[in-house]
């Protein structure tokens, strides 16, 4: 932009950086709307993602309003009212200071957390709900690509009630965080289709998720659905509705993110730049150990302590938590690494004297089972009852999860509904829709 003038005004004739709120107006005022009309219609393809849409034009306030991620320019023609041969702008330093980045994340609506989706998910999106305007879909379409029937979809309000509860008594504010439900937002249903025109049968058949998924449901090649195949692309939907900067998944996820970044690299291409490439953040937190020493704490492997256990069922799963199989006695020296109860341990028990010194007494043969497993419970319920005591208030408000999630779909519908349109527009798909 060219020098700023002291009433904080910008003149910018040519090429303006749109990373901010920006107004426009003239040395006569605000452009007249035909005049921001011209505009965006001659701002096409080139612009920054939102300013394809004429929407983005807040005509009263003249006020171009541009809450993507910047960094794209474009060429300003100068409108008629601008006599000087200038058109200025101004732009919230507010907004500047703080570009909030949008995250789009979720999970399938299988049943409650446990704590190996704390530790994978839950901690991190603790952390990014101050920094980021957040949206966590509870995935439900998805479930569907494996457990279409109607038995299993009778249990699915229940599991987004539990694990809406779950997130809020982990400290999920929904005052920060967006929580909807996929199958809410029809749109999604939309831009899955758009986006199945723009990726290969081939390249999503190549993918290992696939075939681990349908083996893992028991499907064969023959009866893979087709809605299976296309996982990652209503994956890429809901990434891209919202239009977001970045995907925490686990690492398992991340092929699909790629799939999303090409998606959205093709629509760009084809049409006009109208999604951001969203970035993929794993969080460097590894897997969960289970209580039974396999590999991966899971539902499906019968192995979790829930983050809605209560104390006595604590005390229960980790009384019969799998140990150093070797250490028949509490006078035979015991193996600590790779142990669950001393990885549990550390993840869950603050008290670092304490930990060290078990460890210590366990290596030498000095302490019982029953001691560690016993301590480890105490400090497992430690750590759930914050949890437990904001779940009761939660609990005690009965219409609650209705509440948060009736006002996070209509928000996010709005949303969806930019962005079909944006990509109406973009494509030209404009024809006979009224
Ligand atoms: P489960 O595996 O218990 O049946 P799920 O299949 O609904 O649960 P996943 O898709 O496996 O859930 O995982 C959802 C998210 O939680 C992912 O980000 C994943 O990385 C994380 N997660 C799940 N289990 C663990 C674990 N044991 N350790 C770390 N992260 C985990
Ligand atoms: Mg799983």
């Amino acid at each position: 932009m060219t020098p700023q003038r002291a009433d904080g005004w910008w003149k910018v004739g040519g090429v303006v950086r749109c990373e901010w709120t920006l107004e426009l107006r003239t040395e006569r005022g605000p452009p007249s709307v035909e005049a921001a009309g011209a505009y965006h219609r001659y701002h096409g393809k080139k612009c920054c993602p939102t300013c394809v849409n004429f929407a983005h034009w807040d005509a009263r306030k003249a006020r171009h309003v541009v809450t993507n991620r910047g960094g794209t320019a474009g060429n300003l023609p100068v409108p008629a009212s601008a006599r000087d041969g200038f058109l200025y702008a101004k732009s919230s330093m507010e907004e500047r200071m703080t570009p909030q980045k949008r995250i789009l994340t979720g999970d399938r609506p299988t049943g409650k957390y446990h704590l190996g989706h704390y530790v994978g998910s839950i901690a991190n999106r603790l952390r990014l709900q101050n920094d980021y305007e957040c949206y966590f879909i509870i995935a439900d379409l998805h479930t569907l690509t494996t457990k279409p029937n109607k038995a299993e979809v009778m249990g699915i309000e229940q599991n987004i009630r539990d694990m809406i509860i779950d997130q809020l008594a982990c400290g999920l504010d929904p005052d920060k965080v967006t929580f909807y439900v996929q199958s809410s937002v029809k749109e999604i249903y939309q831009i899955n289709l758009i986006f199945e025109m723009l990726v290969s049968v081939a390249r999503l058949s190549r993918l290992p998720s696939i075939k681990d998924m349908a083996r893992a449901a028991q499907i064969d090649d023959e009866q893979l659905p087709l809605g299976l195949l296309g996982y990652p692309v209503l994956q890429a939907a809901d990434i891209l509705m919202p239009r977001a900067h970045l995907v925490p998944v686990g690492k398992d996820n991340e092929a699909h993110v790629e799939i999303t970044r090409e998606i959205a690299r093709r629509f760009n291409f084809l049409y006009g730049e109208v999604f951001p490439e969203p970035d993929v953040l794993v969080p460097d937190s590894g897997t969960l150990i289970g209580t039974d020493g396999q590999a991966k704490m899971s539902k499906s492997l019968n192995n979790t302590i829930l983050l809605s256990d209560d104390a006595k069922t604590v005390e229960q799963k980790v009384r019969g938590m799998y140990t150093d199989p070797n250490r028949t006695r509490a006078d035979i020296p015991g193996k600590v690494e790779g142990n669950p109860v001393f990885i549990y341990h550390d993840m869950f028990n603050p008290d670092v004297a304490e930990v060290n010194d078990l460890k210590d007494r366990y290596r030498t043969g000095n302490v019982g089972d029953v001691e560690v497993k016993k301590k480890l419970a105490i400090a497992i319920n430690n750590f759930l009852e914050p949890m437990r005591e904001r779940r009761a208030i939660y609990e005690a408000k009965p219409n609650l999860v209705d509440e948060i999630l009736a006002a996070g779909n209509a928000k996010t519908r709005k949303i969806a509904q930019e962005t079909v349109r944006m990509m109406d527009e973009a494509m030209g798909l404009l024809y006979f829709k009224n």
